[in-house]
């Protein structure tokens, strides 16, 4: 395979971290950029010693120059409780990132993905929800800063492509778990591991009826990077997991799983809170060969042993 110079903005957060780990051993010239607001040095210091790859501290929302055959853009705090904490700056991330990045793309010829999101589906009326779909986002609630900045990030992908011939790809990311999640960032499956590892109780939102299908991350950074060196194929592409599962059932699983003696209690459902989520994935099976591998049950396992070994949980 030809060594390529690739930029990974948001590479020392979790999914990039993988990201970068991958290309990193496949001998491509890896520039990690972040800011280093919800990711971690830590988590890419053991790719410190690799002369092929190098760290930049840096925010998106400002220009950046460098010359590089691919970018991946995946700089933007991914948790509620993270993208709330500054909804205006999530959404210069998404919005200013996206045109710094497209602008270098731009630049210097290189192709650009752009990790979007469900969550432009919103609270979906469609199930499950295909690409087709336009979703049902409310723009003015507590998640707009998040879905209406990377529902606009999409339309500047778009706009570049048609107006100035930019690569583009544009994957649509659904709930993704794994080894590197960050151990107070609020999502579910780090918050349930952690809090059943503590022994604390298991806090579902809501009734726990409201469902998700969770993707273990090394299905979704293979699905990314074929996205990503697939010829003529722009997206926007569903990646993740079409096992459905409830809440109530992921709190049961991780109770099961790490054999505690946690007890499940409920708390009220943040407003807009999506009832259901489930991808679509015939587009990524006929397009990029690509479906997950990892179940539920062994992507916890790992995920598991992880907060064990490197939390003091
Ligand atoms: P994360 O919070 O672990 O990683 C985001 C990274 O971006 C962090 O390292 C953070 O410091 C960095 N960052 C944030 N703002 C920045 C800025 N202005 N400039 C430079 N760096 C900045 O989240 P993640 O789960 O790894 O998500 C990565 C990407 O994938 C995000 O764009 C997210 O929206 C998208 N995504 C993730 C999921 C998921 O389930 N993990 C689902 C849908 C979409
Ligand atoms: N959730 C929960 N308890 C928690 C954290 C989250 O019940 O401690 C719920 C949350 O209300 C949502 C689902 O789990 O219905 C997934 O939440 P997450 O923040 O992981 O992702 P998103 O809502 O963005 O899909």
């Amino acid at each position: 395979m030809k060594r390529l110079r690739i930029l990974v903005t948001g590479g020392a957060g979790f999914l990039g971290s993988h990201l970068c780990e991958k290309l990193v051993h496949a001998q491509h010239d890896v520039i990690c950029l972040d800011n280093y607001f919800t990711g971690n040095k830590r988590n890419v210091e053991h790719l410190m010693d690799y002369r092929n790859f190098e760290l930049l501290r840096h925010d998106i929302t400002f220009p950046v120059f460098l010359e590089v055959d691919q970018i991946y853009n995946l700089a933007c705090p991914a948790s509620p409780v993270h993208y709330q904490y500054n909804a205006v700056k999530t959404i210069k991330t998404s919005v200013m990132g996206a045109i710094n990045m497209l602008g270098l793309a731009k630049r210097v010829k290189a192709r650009i993905l752009q990790a979007s999101t469900s969550e432009i589906y919103g609270d979906p009326i469609v199930h499950p929800q295909p690409e087709g779909y336009w979703g049902h986002v409310n723009p003015i609630g507590i998640r707009s800063c998040y879905d209406e900045g990377k529902r606009v990030a999409e339309t500047l992908f778009f706009d570049y492509h048609r107006m100035n011939n930019v690569d583009i790809r544009v994957m649509r990311i659904f709930n993704t778990y794994g080894p590197r999640m960050h151990p107070n960032d609020g999502r579910v499956v780090s918050n349930f591991i952690v809090q059943a590892l503590k022994g604390n109780d298991i806090t579902v939102y809501g009734d726990g009826n409201q469902t998700r299908s969770f993707c273990y991350v090394d299905d979704l950074i293979e699905g990314m990077i074929r996205l990503m060196n697939k010829e003529n194929f722009y997206g926007p592409v569903n990646i993740g997991n079409p096992s459905e599962f409830t809440i109530k059932e992921l709190a049961d699983l991780v109770i099961k799983l790490t054999n505690s003696s946690s007890e499940v209690i409920y708390q009220p459902l943040p407003s807009d809170d999506p009832r259901q989520r489930q991808p679509d994935i015939s587009l990524a099976k006929q397009a990029l060969n690509w479906e997950p591998a990892v179940e539920l049950k062994e992507g916890l396992e790992k995920t598991i042993a992880y907060f064990r070994d490197n939390n003091d949980c």
